[in-house]
């Protein structure tokens, strides 16, 4: 067998000798397609078979063709002969070619310039992008085809088959109008010499037609090609005229990228637009990431990855670009994990290298405070228990997430926590998402620590300005121990004297900028975080997206709970939700019923609840106690409304969501949600965790209103009437809606990937955590990689920025 050079050489000889003095020797040869075929079968195994492939095609048939068609396929096989590189795995950039801190800024600036200045966008095109989001040179560049065209060969048309889009080119027999019994259409018939094949228009102008379609004109024709009868025919297919040059050279021959159309722009002007810009700028486009962890994952620094999903290569495999998670897509995702990692990598470290408090764990008030519950804790709390004493223990500041489903019974743990740091003499700050939660915490704790002498206080923002100066006072003196509050906490004017933990109640309300700002609060101290979340996320992504957190799970409901048992009913029968109710009512438990927040209006909302409230009252309920709770009231006023709620002086409570998170009223067996097809699963879950709070059953029952059996919306409520189960609901909703929303602004405040989907490439996710961290572990202050440093906090920076917003 011959050696891959001499198999090109001979094969490009032959061509070369064809080709030569315009195709001088052309017409007197003979059998080219089995001389081609024979040398094809002949190729040596680096030969790749794509490559092969495209040859055998061209070949195929070549005898029969026409004269230019033969010139042409000719022409093609000698491009793909010359293109020497096909065999070569794509070469990542060494080390060398990482940029410099100066190159880096220098390219910065290149790739966040506004597209208007851009040749060919005038201020309406860049108006109608801005839209979509597409602002910046380098917001183009990542603008990526939705799927490719493979006008790489040209079929003979007595090729083609049924089903196919394919190009082909012939000369035109006939053209003109035919009429069929109810419409009539343009049609023009072709030839190769290998087939026929008939052109078909049925929107068209007579006189446009004729003009572009004479007979004798030899054109391409792209289009899916369809049977008619007997006959094989395109449809409204895409034309271009022999003497067009410049358009065949940018539409034939090649892999053609089809982007997403945008605000009606025309594909092509879209097309022609990204083609342009990425020829011309993606050069700056930088890889920061060190060659060793790209090469070790195999994939390609962003800018290779770039070029192949918009400019590919005529050697590219076209199966691999029509799967929407190839390695270009993968790289370009594994980049942005990387950056993720990196961040959460260089907290952890910097967190790691401060001196923390070592707590003396063995702590009499906990102990008290565990004697004292009217309940044996669950083994699952037991065990978070003691992780959070071993880092408590430690001099490093303790960074931990308790993750676990709604009524685990975090707040217990939690509460422990704080009164081993307050016998050592801290301060605790726990910080809750709401003041009803605020309220409620501060309210359990002074009745779970009743006489144990621990000086406690509430702050949020709803408090006269006198007593907040007090509590205040009270924290910077250390007279308060254990103060809980609203995001008021880490306003101006709080101070502490000893902060020694920082609890946050529900994470997901916050994100990692206010973390870090109520910690700054213990001045020069580095007090331990302890963070609750019930936000169910899966556990692999939760290590992998918390990355500077460690992490314990509390897996186990507290004993003799009964999971809540959940209906879907529609409008036309809510009524017999609420006579499920009464039963329920009856026997001297209590109600919840939420309605959904109406965004745009809070008096829209406030109405809703008000007639809500009242034909419960008036029509449903008339004997029991209907009380309500709505966003408009100040916080005396729905802490008031809890109270009641807490001491059974209300039967039925209703309210727009903020009971949503952490209210906790075991009583309570009963929570109706109005218009349920309106919420998100993982909100519907939290709102269903409010009951099933004690031993007896309880009851979820969604009423839904305008649904269809095939909406998202109707899935989402059936999975939640299937399973108890938040991890399976959190991997459903991931399902159904993308891992987008879940971690999107408005819930997480902190995660948001562009184009990576941390569930379907949870592979990836942890590789880029891997790499991360062992770069951190290497250099742990990036020293070396200054580019890559500032890249990392311009990312962040714009991170925290969306995190404050929600
Ligand atoms: P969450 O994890 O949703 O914040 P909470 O801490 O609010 O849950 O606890 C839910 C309810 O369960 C509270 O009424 C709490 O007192 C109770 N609880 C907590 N731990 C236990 C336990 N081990 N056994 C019985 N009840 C418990
Ligand atoms: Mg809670």
């Amino acid at each position: 067998m011959d050696t891959k050079e001499n198999w090109l050489k001979r094969f490009s000889n032959i061509i070369e000798s064809l080709t030569k003095k315009d195709f001088a020797l052309l017409p007197k040869s003979k059998d080219l397609e089995k001389t081609f075929l024979q040398l094809l079968k002949e190729a040596p195994p680096e030969i790749p078979t794509d490559l092969q492939t495209q040859l055998r095609l061209l070949s195929q048939s070549l005898d029969a063709l026409s004269m230019d068609e033969k010139k042409l396929r000719l022409l093609k096989i000698k491009d793909l002969l010359l293109q020497k590189n096909f065999n070569e795995p794509l070469k990542l950039d060494g080390p060398e070619d990482i940029p410099s801190l100066e190159t880096y800024r220098k390219n910065r600036k290149i790739l966040s310039q506004g597209i208007e200045t851009l040749k060919g966008i005038g201020p309406k095109l860049a108006q109608k992008l801005a839209k979509r989001d597409l602002h910046t040179i380098e917001d183009l560049l990542f603008f990526l085809p939705r799927t490719y065209e493979d006008r790489r060969k040209i079929t003979p048309i007595g090729n083609l088959v049924e089903g196919v889009k394919a190009v082909v080119f012939g000369e035109i027999l006939k053209s003109g109008i035919n009429y069929y019994s109810r419409r009539k259409t343009y049609e023009i018939l072709i030839t190769d010499g290998t087939g026929f094949l008939t052109l078909k228009w049925f929107h068209f102008q007579d006189k446009v037609m004729r003009g572009l379609f004479p007979v004798g004109k030899k054109i391409y024709a792209i289009g899916e090609v369809n049977r008619f009868l007997r006959n094989l025919e395109m449809s409204h297919p895409e034309t271009i005229s022999e003497e067009d040059t410049e358009k065949i050279a940018a539409e034939l021959g090649h892999i053609v990228p089809i982007y997403p159309t945008l605000e009606r722009i025309p594909e092509k002007t879209l097309r022609k637009i990204l083609q342009r810009v990425v020829k011309e700028y993606v050069e700056y486009v930088d890889n920061l990431i060190p060659t060793k962890f790209l090469q070790r994952v195999k994939l390609l620094p962003l800018k290779k990855a770039l070029i192949a999903l918009h400019l590919p290569q005529n050697s590219e495999k076209i199966e691999i670009l029509l799967d929407g998670n190839n390695l270009y897509h993968r790289s370009l995702s594994f980049e942005e994990f990387f950056f993720l990692e990196l961040g959460l990598a260089l907290k952890k470290s910097k967190i790691a290298l401060e001196k923390g408090i070592a707590f003396n764990v063995e702590s009499r008030l906990a102990k008290d405070f565990l004697e004292k519950l009217p309940f044996e804790l669950t083994s699952a709390q037991k065990k978070v228990i003691e992780e959070i004493k071993r880092d408590m223990a430690r001099d490093i500041p303790m960074n931990r997430l308790i993750q676990g489903d709604v009524g685990c019974g975090k707040t217990v743990v939690a509460f422990v926590a704080g009164l081993i740091a307050i016998e050592n003499g801290y301060q605790v700050a726990l910080m809750a998402p709401t003041e009803i939660l605020a309220e409620q915490h501060y309210r359990s704790f002074r009745s779970y620590a009743q006489l144990m002498g621990v000086e406690s206080a509430l702050l949020t923002g709803g408090l006269a300005p006198s007593r907040k100066r007090e509590i205040c006072n009270g924290l910077a003196t250390g007279f308060y121990k254990f103060v809980i509050g609203t995001h008021a906490l880490f306003q101006e004017g709080v101070e502490f004297k000893r902060l020694g933990l920082v609890i946050i109640d529900e994470q997901h309300r916050f994100g990692v900028l206010q973390r870090a700002s109520l910690r700054e609060k213990a001045k020069g101290l580095n007090p331990d975080t302890l963070v609750m979340t019930a936000t169910p996320i899966p556990r692999t992504l939760a290590l992998t997206v918390y990355g500077d957190l460690d992490v314990s799970i509390i897996d186990e409901m507290p004993k003799g709970r009964k999971p809540v048992i959940t209906k879907l009913f529609l409008e036309y029968n809510r009524r017999l939700a609420y006579e499920e109710v009464r039963k329920e009512l009856q026997k001297g438990h209590q109600a919840y019923v939420i309605l959904p927040l109406i965004e745009e209006s809070e008096a829209l909302d406030l109405k809703a609840v008000l007639t809500h409230g009242k034909e419960l009252q008036e029509d449903i309920f008339p004997e029991f106690k209907v009380g309500i709770l709505h966003g408009k009231m100040s916080s005396q006023e729905k802490d008031m409304v809890m109270q009641a709620f807490k001491r059974r002086e209300i039967d039925v409570l209703v309210s727009t969501t903020v009971v949503e998170v952490g209210v906790d009223v075991p009583n309570a067996t009963v929570i109706v949600i109005e218009h349920a097809e309106r919420f998100g699963l993982s909100q519907l879950h939290q709102l269903r965790g409010r009951v099933g709070r004690s031993d007896k059953q309880s009851y979820c029952f969604l009423i839904a209103y305008k649904i269809s059996f095939q909406s998202e919306a109707y899935k989402r409520l059936q999975v939640l009437c299937k399973t108890n189960d938040g991890f399976k609901i959190a991997e459903a909703d991931m399902h159904l809606r993308g891992p987008g929303d879940i971690f999107g602004t408005q819930q997480s405040g902190f995660i948001e990937f562009k184009r990576a989907d941390p569930v379907r490439d949870i592979d990836l996710l942890l590789l880029a955590k891997e790499a991360a961290f062992e770069l951190i572990k290497e250099d742990p202050t990036l020293e070396r990689y200054p580019a890559l440093r500032e890249e990392l906090f311009r990312r962040w920076e714009e991170r925290l920025k969306l995190s404050e917003i929600a």
